[in-house]
């Protein structure tokens, strides 16, 4: 017991260290990246233009990183409220089917009426945009994926279903390891902070899979209570 005491006490101090160092280096990228965005905008030739639009995408990444490291970091949220499940994905669909449909893959959604959880809106899109891309890179010919929320007993269950390429036993238990990626451009962040989000809205969340047949996680969260959202 007393390990365990220390340990959360020393987490505790590395995510307050982590928070203040992410937000003290993620505002001056931002700037740089202003600058460079105003650079590349004038009808520069050759290759300036092509360095300034790595730097950028660069710079995005590394955004992106400091990003989901605060999140992880501080993932309890300052604003929860009511989220109706099926506005949020409507909401995640608009981002995501675009980038669906580069890969010639479909978004099915299948939101009962009435689906509400207590959480943060933002950070309930992050989570959930993250299973999402990994579903859609997943994808090969053909690619379907299926979203399918409900409510059973005091829980809301959604559950993200591709035909991906899947993953192996091993694969399975590594995933959410900070920067375990099987892909040449990814972070190997992403589930890694979709697990905290969920966790923090006191969620669970599994996976199934299987190689060359696809992939399916289940997600569930405490329902909230219909009398704590009144229609009118
Ligand atoms: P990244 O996407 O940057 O690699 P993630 O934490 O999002 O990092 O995912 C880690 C790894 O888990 C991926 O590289 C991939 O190998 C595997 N993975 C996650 N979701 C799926 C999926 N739906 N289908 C196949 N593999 C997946
Ligand atoms: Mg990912």
């Amino acid at each position: 017991f007393n390990n365990e005491l220390q340990r959360s006490e020393k987490m505790e101090i590395i995510s307050d260290l982590a928070a203040s160092v992410a937000h003290e280096v993620r505002n001056p990228l931002q700037v740089t990246r202003g600058f460079l965005q105003l650079l590349s905008s004038k009808e520069e030739e050759g290759k300036n233009k092509d360095y300034l639009k790595i730097a950028l995408e660069e710079l995005d990444r590394a955004s992106n990183i400091i990003t989901d490291f605060l999140t992880f970091a501080k993932p309890e949220f300052e604003q929860t409220k009511i989220l109706h499940i099926d506005d949020e994905f409507r909401h995640i669909e608009g981002i995501i089917s675009p980038m669906a449909n580069l890969q010639g893959g479909k978004i099915h959604l299948e939101i009962s009426d009435d689906l509400s959880i207590k959480g943060n809106s933002s950070k309930f899109k992050q989570a959930f945009i993250n299973i999402i891309k990994n579903s859609i890179e997943a994808l090969r010919d053909e690619g379907q994926i299926h979203i399918r929320a409900y409510r059973s007993g005091d829980e809301v269950y959604i559950h993200i279903r591709d035909n991906g390429e899947g993953m192996d036993a091993q694969t399975l238990t590594r995933l959410g390891e900070p920067y375990f990626s099987n892909k040449t451009k990814g972070t190997g962040l992403g589930m890694m902070v979709t697990f905290r989000i969920i966790e923090a809205m006191d969620g669970r969340i599994t996976f199934t899979s299987a190689k060359g047949i696809g992939t399916e996680s289940t997600v569930r969260f405490p329902a909230a209570s219909s009398d704590s959202a009144p229609d009118s």
